[in-house]
């Protein structure tokens, strides 16, 4: 802590419906002012996908998100930036591309999302969940401890 411009990390993923567009997607993301500090192409299986999604565990939709995240390699990215995980959920756009398209035409979901479930990309929606995220697909970076107040381990 000496004055410099602290910087915040998120994970991306390039979902399996995008793969195809990953180097138009990382030169908007690079564009906006985010460095890539990590990245990692992986394919899950559905129990992995799963995993990473429990949170949606029982929802309606949460069998067919197992299904196409498991239908096709990701790409995991590690993204650094002051306000790295708000900017990038901006940048992403809202989950469902068709409201991507009316509300936010240049977010990468309004430009390479097909539907509400193949929608591009993921981000992290907050400090403890891009914490968990980036430890689940690169479990060897080391993570700064995250600011008192903010934790919700232990
Ligand atoms: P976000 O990715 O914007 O954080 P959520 O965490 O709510 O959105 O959902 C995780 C993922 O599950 C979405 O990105 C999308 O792929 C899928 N999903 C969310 N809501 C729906 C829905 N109503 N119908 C189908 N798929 C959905
Ligand atoms: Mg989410």
């Amino acid at each position: 802590m000496s004055g410099n411009v602290e910087l915040e990390k998120t994970l991306a993923i390039i979902k399996p419906d995008a793969v195809q567009d990953a180097d138009e997607i990382k030169r908007i993301i690079k564009a906006s002012g985010f460095s890539v500090i990590a990245e990692r192409q992986i394919h899950l299986s559905t129990e992995q996908a799963g995993d990473f999604y429990a949170e949606h565990y029982g929802k309606m939709f949460f069998t067919n998100l197992m299904s196409f995240m498991s239908g096709g390699p990701i790409i995991a990215i590690v993204l650094a930036k002051k306000n790295a995980i708000e900017d990038w959920r901006k940048l992403m756009g809202p989950t469902n591309p068709m409201d991507a398209r009316e509300r936010f035409p240049d977010s990468i979901r309004a430009l390479f999302g097909k539907d509400q479930t193949q929608n591009s990309v993921h981000g992290s929606d907050s400090v403890a969940s891009a914490s968990r995220e980036i430890r689940f697909f690169f479990p060897q970076m080391i993570l700064e401890p995250i600011p008192t107040g903010q934790t919700t381990e232990r």
